[in-house]
C-alpha cells in the first residue's frame, strides 16, 4: 500500500519585497510504500527542507500535489491542518524541540494531550514505547537535567513523542546532524528497530552512514529527484559504498539514470 505520493512538486519562493525569486523544487515525483525506510540526500540548498515542509503541509507547493494515503493535502482546510499533522505524522527535527518546562514524560505525551486522549490511556500507550526505546527510567527528568553522556536520550525522547500517536509516516530532517557518533549510532538503531516493526520513515540526511541504514535513498539535485538507489540485499557497508559513489557521481555532474 502506498502511504505517500508526491506528484510534480514545484516550489518557488517569491520575496515579498523585491529581490530574485528562488525555485527550490522544480519537479519532484516519488512515492513511499507502507513500511519503507527512505532517506533523502542532496547538497545544502537543494530543497530537502522545502520538500519536507510540503510533505508536512507546513507550506504549500507552487504546483503539484502531495497525497497521504491517497488523500490530497491541498484538500485539507487551513483550520484542520494542525490536527491533520498531529493525527497522521510524526516529526523528528535536528534540535528535537523538547520543551524545557516539561519533563520527558509530558513532552512525549504532549501530542496525546492535544488530541484529548484520556490520561490513563496515555500511559498505556506510552509505556511500551519508552521501554522499547530504553528511556523508561528518565521520564521524570526535565530536558536540561539530562546530563552530557545521556544527551542522545533527548533525541530518543523526541522519537518517542513522534511515535506516540502511531503516525502513518515519520518525517525526520537531519536527525543526526547535531549528534556525536555514538549518539548517531543509537538514534539510527532506534530508527531501524521502529522500521522493522512496521513504521514508515522518511529521513533527510547528510550522513552517508545514516542513509546506508535506509532501504532506499533518493538523491535531489536541481530541484528534482535525480537518482535513487535501493539497498536490496546489500550489507550496510556495500550500500554505504554505493551511496558514496552515487554522491561523487552527482557532484561531478554524472548522467541522469
Ligand atoms: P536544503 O534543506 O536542501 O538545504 P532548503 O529547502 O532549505 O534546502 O532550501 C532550498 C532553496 O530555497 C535554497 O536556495 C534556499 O535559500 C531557498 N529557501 C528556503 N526557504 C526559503 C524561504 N522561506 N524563502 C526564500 N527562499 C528560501
Ligand atoms: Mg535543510
Amino acid at each position: 500500500m502506498t502511504v505517500l505520493e508526491v506528484e510534480n512538486l514545484k516550489k518557488i519562493y517569491r520575496p515579498r519585497f523585491g529581490g530574485n525569486q528562488v525555485q527550490a523544487l522544480s519537479k519532484v515525483t516519488f512515492s513511499v510504500e507502507e513500511g519503507e525506510y527512505v532517506a533523502i540526500m542532496g547538497e545544502s540548498g537543494s530543497g530537502k527542507t522545502t520538500l519536507l515542509n510540503m510533505l508536512a503541509a507546513l507550506d504549500k507547493p507552487t504546483e503539484g500535489e502531495v497525497y497521504l494515503d491517497g488523500k490530497p493535502l491541498s484538500a485539507i482546510r487551513e483550520k484542520d491542518l494542525s490536527k491533520f499533522r498531529r493525527d497522521h505524522l510524526g516529526f523528528v527535527f535536528q534540535d528535537f524541540n523538547l520543551l524545557d518546562t516539561f519533563n520527558l514524560k509530558d513532552n512525549i505525551l504532549l501530542p496525546l494531550v492535544l488530541q484529548g486522549v484520556d490520561y490513563r490511556k496515555m500511559n498505556v500507550r506510552m509505556m511500551p514505547i519508552v521501554k522499547e526505546l530504553g528511556i523508561a527510567g528518565l521520564l521524570e527528568k526535565y530536558p536540561y537535567e539530562v546530563s552530557g553522556g545521556q544527551k542522545q536520550r533527548l533525541c530518543i525522547a523526541a522519537v518517542a513523542r513522534a511515535l506516540i500517536t502511531d503516525p502513518r509516516l515519520i518525517l525526520a530532517d537531519e536527525p543526526t546532524g547535531a549528534l556525536d557518533s555514538k549518539s548517531t549510532d543509537e538514534l539510527l538503531g532506534v530508527f531501524e528497530r521502529i522500521n522493522q516493526s512496521g513504521q514508515t520513515i522518511l529521513m533527510v540526511t547528510h550522513s552517508v552512514k545514516a542513509a546506508s541504514k535506509a532501504g532506499r535513498v533518493l538523491f535531489i539535485k536541481d530541484g528534482e529527484v535525480f537518482h535513487q538507489v535501493y539497498k536490496g540485499e546489500q550489507t550496510d557497508e556495500q550500500f554505504y559504498q554505493n551511496i558514496s559513489a552515487t554522491l561523487t557521481m552527482l557532484a561531478t555532474g554524472g548522467e541522469r539514470q
